[in-house]
């Protein structure tokens, strides 16, 4: 269930973009903001079918797509895995446990990203940065 806030970020968001909120559009932002372990679009069905048994895949999908083009999850690519999704919208790292296959938000400082845009000639600009550590995490944390 979405408490008041998210629901009325999600509406807001959604108007912005000529859009309503649907219950499954709710059902889907729920379960990624319920348990922020970056959960693949397959992890994220099978979460919504418990709540939303008749919910198929494609329109998880079509949720999913909603949600990014809003700017409400953004979509973690990482090489050789299915696209994650993550409602964490400050820029931050991840970082990406190679046995368990957990990401791991890793919050970056602005002091931070502005020694990382001053490593850039001013011929570049920069629109986004994606940093991804890679390693092993210790078993007792939690996503
Ligand atoms: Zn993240």
């Amino acid at each position: 269930m979405l408490n008041q806030n998210a629901t009325e970020e999600l509406n807001r968001k959604l108007a912005r973009a000529g859009l309503r909120s649907t219950r499954q559009r709710e059902v889907v932002y729920g379960a990624i903001l319920a348990k922020r372990d970056h959960p693949s679009a397959d992890d994220i069905f099978a979460r919504v079918k418990q709540e939303m048994p008749t919910i198929s895949l494609a329109t998880v999908y079509n949720c999913l797509d909603t949600l990014v083009h809003c700017g409400l999850v953004k979509q973690v690519n990482l090489e050789r895995e299915s696209t994650r999704y993550c409602p964490n919208l400050t820029q931050h790292a991840h970082f990406h446990d190679n046995e368990s296959g957990r990401i791991y938000d890793v919050q970056l400082d602005s002091e931070t990203i502005d020694k990382l845009q001053d490593l850039l000639p001013s011929e570049f600009d920069i629109s986004s940065i994606d940093i991804t550590f890679r390693g092993k995490a210790a078993a007792t944390l939690e996503a």
